[in-house]
């Protein structure tokens, strides 16, 4: 009796301990399931979440944003014509009002909304009291003065009866010289709201730049003979200010003297396209000495403006500098195809 009670007693303790491992064993097999489950579980949860992200994602990595959002435009310039109070003025503002001068002039036509400024730029012509044309940083203004058109126009007359010139000549000398010192204040705004840099003398890059634009934007309608008499009526004005005597103060300036920059210009213009303007030399307007270094020097001049600009130019324009160069060269063909005849003084 006691032997069986000592083997129910033995077989119950080995009972519990398979039993109790059976307990474990299981237990670890069901925590095992259970790992996995949530494993599973929580690697579809992950899954979905990518998935769901990806799905967020897809309209923007798979649409162009380029097509859905038209790419942004220019800045567009403002235009304003200040009625004067000194009588003999108005029928300069009358000239320029009617006609819309400054809008007008077919370089500023063609970089109105062309670049990306911080403010508009605001062309004026107003009276000042005294001859002068000037970029207002404060305002952000391009100013022609009534006064400085008048003098043109005198001069232009002047001219006409000297040289016994056909009679629209005046007013071509006139809107000529308007283009160029406009250009010229507008490469001063430039500089300043682009925060272009500059080494050397500001006031000579932006007489670069002037002429640049008007060898480059020059209307389509203009021949290279109206090009090249424009900057000429130009360049002309630098030595009318001119007396030829300097003293210190001429010489400290922050222009060049008169005549330095009527020769920089010409030089520009010979360089630009020295077969055509090959009678500037020939006939002494611009020495051989200077003249040799001209196509390097317009070339430079020219390429450094446009890598200045290029990176302000509106995106719409998708303007590379290959791109820029070509419709140049288009333009010159062009302009080059319609001139009647070569260029003669
Ligand atoms: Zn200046």
């Amino acid at each position: 009796m006691k032997q069986r009670i000592r083997n129910f007693l033995l077989t119950l303790a080995f009972g519990l301990v398979v039993g109790a491992f059976g307990y474990s064993q299981l237990t670890a097999r069901q925590h095992a399931r259970d790992l996995a489950a949530a494993r599973a579980e929580g690697r579809a949860a992950a899954e979905k979440a990518l998935a769901d992200e990806m799905a967020a994602l897809k309209p923007v990595v798979l649409k162009p944003v380029a097509s859905e959002r038209p790419k942004a435009d220019g800045t567009r310039f403002a235009y304003e014509y200040v009625k004067p109070k000194t009588p003999e003025l108005e029928p300069f503002y009358a000239l320029a009002s009617k006609e819309d001068m400054l809008r007008q002039l077919p370089e500023i036509k063609a970089i109105d909304g062309l670049l990306v400024l911080p403010k508009p730029i605001k062309f004026v012509a107003a009276e000042c009291r005294e001859p002068d044309a000037f970029y207002s940083p404060e305002r952000g203004e391009v100013v022609m003065c009534y006064e400085t058109m008048k003098v043109l126009l005198e001069r232009g007359e002047e001219l006409t009866r000297e040289h016994g010139l056909d009679e629209d000549h005046a007013r071509r000398y006139l809107v000529a010289n308007v283009r160029f010192i406009v250009l010229h204040e507008t490469g001063h705004a430039l500089i300043d709201l682009l925060d272009i840099p500059v080494t050397g003398r500001e006031e000579d890059a932006v007489d670069q730049l002037a002429t640049t634009l008007m060898l480059r934007f020059a209307g389509k309608d203009e021949s290279s003979g109206a090009v090249a008499e424009n900057l000429r009526m130009a360049s002309n004005w630098f030595l009318v200010r001119s007396t030829g005597a300097y003293n210190l103060d001429a010489y400290a300036d922050e222009h060049a003297l008169g005549e330095q920059r009527y020769f920089n210009l010409q030089c520009l213009l010979y360089g630009s396209d020295p077969v055509r303007y090959v009678g500037l030399v020939a006939d002494g307007t611009l020495p051989e000495a200077r003249a040799k270094m001209c196509p390097a020097e317009a070339h430079r001049v020219s390429k450094a403006w446009l890598r200045l600009l290029l990176p302000h130019v509106a995106p719409k324009y998708e303007m590379t500098e290959e791109k820029a160069n070509q419709a140049f060269e288009r333009r010159q063909r062009e302009r080059n195809r319609d001139a009647e005849v070569p260029y003669v003084r």
